[in-house]
This record gives C-alpha cells, sequence and structure tokens, in this order.
C-alpha cells in the first residue's frame, strides 16, 4: 500500500472506533473561497492588523474595519459549506464525533448541520452595538453603507474575538473538557499556530488521545501524529468519511 492509502486507513480505523471530535481553523473554509488568515496570500498579509484585528482599530476607522471584513461574511453568506463541513456533520451524525471545536467565525459548520460546535472566536454572523447594546445580523448590516447600528448610529463589532481579546471561557473550558476526555482529534486546515486554540489538541494529545491531521501544510505537531494526510480537505474529508462508513458497515 502507498503511504497515502496506508494513512487514510490508520486515520479510518482510529475514527470508526468512535468517542473523538473534530478541530478546525481557516483551511477548512478555503475551498468555500473564503481565504485563509496565515497563508502567504491569505487576509493578513494585506491588513494593518491592528486597524482591521483590533477593537482600538475598529473605533478609530469604523468604516474601513468594517469595509475589509466585508468580503469574507459576504462570501461565507453566498457560497455556503463545502464537502469537508459535510464530511464533518457526518461524523457528528454517526456518533463517532462528540463535537467540532473551531476557531472559524464563518458559521458554516453550523449551515452544515454540525449540532456541537464550540468557537473558540466567536461568531461574525451577528454583530453588536457598542453604544446601544442591540443585536445585528451580519447580513443586515452588510446592506448598510456606513456599517453603523440601525437603531442609533453607533459603531457595530462582529460577535468575534478580536487581538488583545479574551477568549470565551466557557467555550475554552468545554472545549478542553472534550480535548481530555477523547480518544482522538482529527484537525482540518490549521496551522495549529494560533493560542491558546491550538493547546486544545495538544491537551487531547498529553492525555494520551490520538491526532489526525488533514491539512495542505505541515503543521507543527505533525510529527505527533498517527496519521497525516496531505492534501485538499474537500477531497479528503469526504474521501475518509467513506472509509470510515465502510468499515462500520463491514464490522457489523
Ligand atoms: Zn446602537
Amino acid at each position: 500500500m502507498s503511504a497515502e492509502i496506508n494513512a487514510q486507513e490508520t486515520a479510518a480505523g482510529i475514527i470508526a472506533s468512535g468517542n473523538g471530535y473534530v478541530f478546525t481553523g481557516a483551511g477548512i473554509s478555503v475551498p468555500s473561497g473564503i481565504p485563509d488568515f496565515r497563508s502567504p496570500d491569505g487576509i493578513w498579509a494585506r491588513a494593518d492588523q491592528f486597524m482591521v484585528g483590533t477593537f482600538q482599530g475598529l473605533q478609530l476607522d469604523p468604516i474601513g474595519y468594517h469595509r475589509f471584513w466585508s468580503p469574507l461574511y459576504k462570501k461565507a453568506l453566498e457560497s455556503g459549506p463545502n464537502t469537508a463541513h459535510r464530511g464533518v456533520r457526518r461524523l457528528e451524525e454517526l456518533r463517532l464525533s462528540a463535537g467540532v471545536v473551531t476557531q472559524n467565525i464563518d458559521n458554516l459548520h453550523q449551515v452544515a448541520g454540525s449540532e456541537r460546535v464550540l468557537e473558540l472566536h466567536g461568531n461574525g454572523m451577528s454583530a453588536t452595538c457598542v453604544d446601544c447594546g442591540a443585536s445585528i445580523a451580519t447580513r443586515e448590516l452588510l446592506e448598510r453603507e456606513n456599517f453603523d447600528c440601525p437603531g442609533c448610529g453607533g459603531v457595530v463589532r462582529h460577535d468575534v474575538v478580536l487581538f488583545n481579546d479574551p477568549l470565551p471561557a466557557q467555550t475554552l473550558n468545554e472545549a478542553f473538557q472534550l480535548a481530555v476526555s477523547s480518544s482522538w482529534v482529527l484537525v482540518i486546515g490549521s496551522s495549529l499556530a494560533v493560542y491558546p486554540a491550538a493547546s486544545v489538541p495538544e491537551a487531547t494529545l498529553r492525555a494520551g488521545g490520538r491526532l489526525i491531521v488533514v491539512d495542505v501544510e505541515p503543521t507543527p505537531l505533525d510529527p505527533h501524529a498517527v496519521a497525516v494526510l496531505r492534501g485538499d480537505c474537500a477531497e479528503l474529508v469526504p474521501q475518509l468519511v467513506q472509509v470510515v462508513q465502510r468499515r462500520l458497515a463491514r464490522d457489523h
């Protein structure tokens, strides 16, 4: 067998045994046309990280901030989830995965039908007025010329974690509980370079769980993985799920 088929079989055997979870980063949404943050031609490569990545930057130039982020949200609303998101959902339907921990803010796991989604960096499909506290759907915000609050004209921010913000404590706690009680984690499209998010799959490894990585690029945790599937997650994840389902059918 080739190394690729070996890795796929190894991963499928572990996933089919159940009691795992999925961890995703920006790479899973790239096949939906949403740009990656950290790739050389990704979002941050052409951004002023202070102006578009912090609350202080948003307050200084709200329109500049919203003009920068609007294409990402428009794209997420238009294109929707891809085959990798649907594969993640399938593992939950099969009760092999207890949920998905994600660094993404694009809501695509929920649109794909995943029921338990732990969002470490929030969800950008809703926003909150900084001045009056009103909640506004991002879909509605995108139609406003100045991206301001329809009620009071105040500055509006998406419900996401920006630089210098703490991560949502309760979600992070739940993610770590899932991490240490799971037998495996399937990491899809995360560079595993952003902390504390990356410490979630690390916690699974430390607790004796096994790591499977699907990514176009190497990650720092690859040497600790039992299987690394290198390539496009929109092809590799549904293939992997198929092999898992074949195993389940064979073993019953
Ligand atoms: Zn307002």
